[in-house]
């Protein structure tokens, strides 16, 4: 890969696993000194951590809770003073949790997590950052196909929160456009992680509604942020990804950003 993002700086946060792994380790091999965040899984974020820094960038792992507004701010704060500046943030981190109105009604605290994390941990690290970010700068935030549409019960609160994200990517394009910042929205179908096991009881459920007829790859998603990241100015638009059909049930489960 070019480094087309050398002497550039990123924040991907929860960065330990999964998707947000991937897409530092992309960010790196473009050439992108790399900050990532955790809330808990230390090591697994210093394992990251120690297989960028070989590909010759600088990297370093934060602690930093997203439904902790100080600890948010505390994070952007941090990384702009380790590493110099930021010119990417990546909105990845991220919980799920599914159920029914009717049993989500008996479990508020779940709900508050769900709207802390997903909404308010991305609301708090844009605001954090927007001050700091340069012309050129780039926002994308991790949402969700669920963002777009519910293919069962269960999904609505986990749904909401991502349709929120879908909602402000737009609002905050517009808000940072003139100061040559781009906002986009990259949205996944189901992609093999701890969140979305390809062993787990939604797999053929899952699966089925894809046009490819697999789940997606961390490494899959990567590749739509370094292309959100594209120089051209491309802000809050839905472009398909090439593996994505144009039907709203195939897209439900596949890629777009
Ligand atoms: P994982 O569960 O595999 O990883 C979640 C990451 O987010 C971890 O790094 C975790 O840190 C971090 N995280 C979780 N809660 C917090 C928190 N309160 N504060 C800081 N960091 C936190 O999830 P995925 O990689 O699958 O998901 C990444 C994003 O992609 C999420 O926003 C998710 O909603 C979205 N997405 C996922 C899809 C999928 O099918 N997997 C599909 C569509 C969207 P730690 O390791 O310390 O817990």
């Amino acid at each position: 890969m070019s480094k087309t993002l050398s002497g550039k700086v990123a924040l991907v946060t929860g960065g330990s696993r999964g998707i947000g792994a991937a897409i530092a380790k992309a960010l790196a091999e473009a050439g992108a000194d790399v900050a990532i965040s955790y809330a808990a899984s230390e090591n697994r974020a210093k394992a990251v951590v120690d297989a960028l820094r070989p590909k010759g960038v600088r990297a370093q792992a934060f602690k930093a809770d997203q439904a902790n507004t100080d600890e948010v701010n505390g994070l952007v704060q941090a990384v702009v003073r380790d590493f110099g500046r930021l010119d990417i943030l990546v909105n990845n981190a991220g919980v799920f949790a599914g159920g029914s109105v009717t049993e989500r009604a008996n479990n508020l605290d779940e709900f508050d997590r769900l709207v802390a994390v997903n909404i308010g941990g991305v609301a708090t690290a844009v605001r954090a950052a927007a001050p700091v970010l340069h012309e050129g700068g780039r926002i994308i935030s991790i949402g969700s196909v669920a963002g777009e549409v519910s293919p069962w019960p269960g999904l609505a609160d986990y749904s909401a929160t991502k349709g929120v994200v879908a909602a402000y990517t737009r609002g905050w394009a517009r808000d940072l456009g003139t100061r040559g910042i781009t906002v986009n929205n990259v949205a996944p179908g189901p992609i093999e992680t701890d969140m979305a096991p390809s062993d787990g009881e939604m797999r053929d459920a899952l699966i089925a509604g894809t046009a490819l007829g697999r789940y997606g790859k961390p490494e899959e998603v990567a590749v739509l942020v370094i292309f959100s990241r594209a120089p051209r100015p491309v802000t809050s638009r839905a472009r398909r990804s090439p593996w994505t059909a144009d039907s709203v049930p195939s897209q439900a489960f596949n890629c777009s950003a």
